[in-house]
């Protein structure tokens, strides 16, 4: 019994791994294509002040152009390129990209991309950064580079440098995911964010778990009175809504305002929605 069991869930895991080791293989080669630029698209989500309901920022998302892709999320499509090194050449296309993008955009609107640990360590992504505003046009205080905890975690004097850098170019900086890693006051003091993005996972039991609303309120409380910004990522409900923003949120970002969309899309989502 024990070991049927246990041959079926073994068979089940190899095709598994099979289908994944293909997809990765997939992902891969594209990315190592020469017109891999040819190969991906950003979407765009609004991110909304709550006070005004007007939309502050977008954040550009990378979307790939599959035939497989909607069963691949961006989250794997990132993973691969980071074990394989190409997230280097991902990262400063979809930066060109967006930056590109925004100088369409509202003049009040700013572009948040992503940033990943490994074009840090790996490119100078300084000298990236400075060149690419300069290649599009736009004004350094319109971008907002969303970074992760883990960077920080390294506590190496090469990264506050770089992330000093960014800041001297005038670009923003946003905590991204704020609340799952080793987040620490210590961080927000050393590294100066200009925003603090409370990660979903938190925003999805607000109203339910009373750890996670204490955690929000905290974060947020915290945040308030260092001076920086608090974005609540993931708002789906309109109660999720109302909870951050009486506890003194200052953005939302979530499927309730506006999931990704295409540029087309967010043009059209700017003209109607200008504001509560
Ligand atoms: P993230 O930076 O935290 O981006 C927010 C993610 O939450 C997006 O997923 C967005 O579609 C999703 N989201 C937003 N609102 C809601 C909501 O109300 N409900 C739910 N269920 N989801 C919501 P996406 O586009 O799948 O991206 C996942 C992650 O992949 C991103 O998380 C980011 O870490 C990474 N990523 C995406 N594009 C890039 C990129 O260009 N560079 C890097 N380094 N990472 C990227
Ligand atoms: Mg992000
Ligand atoms: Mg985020
Ligand atoms: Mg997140």
């Amino acid at each position: 019994q024990a070991k049927a069991a246990g041959r079926a869930t073994y068979t089940f895991y190899t095709s598994d791994m099979l289908v994944r080791t293909k997809r990765r293989g997939r992902i891969e080669s594209t990315l190592l294509s020469e017109s891999f630029g040819e190969q991906f698209h950003l979407a765009f989500q609004p991110i909304t002040d709550l006070a005004t309901g007007r939309v502050t920022s977008v954040e550009g998302l990378v979307r790939w152009r599959h035939a497989a892709a909607d069963r691949v999320s961006p989250q794997e499509v990132i993973t691969v390129a980071e074990e394989t090194g190409l997230i280097v050449d991902l990262g400063a296309w979809v930066l060109h990209e967006a930056c590109e993008i925004a100088t369409t955009l509202p003049e009040e609107i700013n572009m948040a991309v992503n940033l990943s640990p490994l074009q840090f360590g790996r490119s100078n992504i300084v000298d990236i950064v400075s060149r690419t505003l300069k290649d599009t046009g736009l004004p350094a205080r319109r971008l907002d580079l969303e970074i992760t905890e883990t960077l920080l975690l390294e506590d190496s004097p090469r990264i506050v440098d770089d992330l000093r850098a960014l800041r001297a170019l005038g670009a923003r900086l946003s905590l991204d995911d704020f609340g799952t890693g080793y987040s620490s006051l210590r961080y927000l003091r050393r590294f100066a964010v200009d925003k603090i993005k409370i990660d979903r996972s938190f925003i999805e039991e607000i109203g339910r778990n009373r750890d996670h609303s204490s955690i929000v309120h905290a974060i947020i409380n915290m945040a308030n009175s260092l001076g920086i910004r608090t974005v609540a990522e993931g708002v789906e409900t309109a109660e999720q809504l109302e909870i951050v923003r009486a506890a003194g949120c200052s953005e939302v970002q979530g499927y309730l305002i506006s999931r990704p969309l295409r540029k087309a899309e967010l043009d059209r989502f700017l003209t109607d929605r200008p504001g509560w």
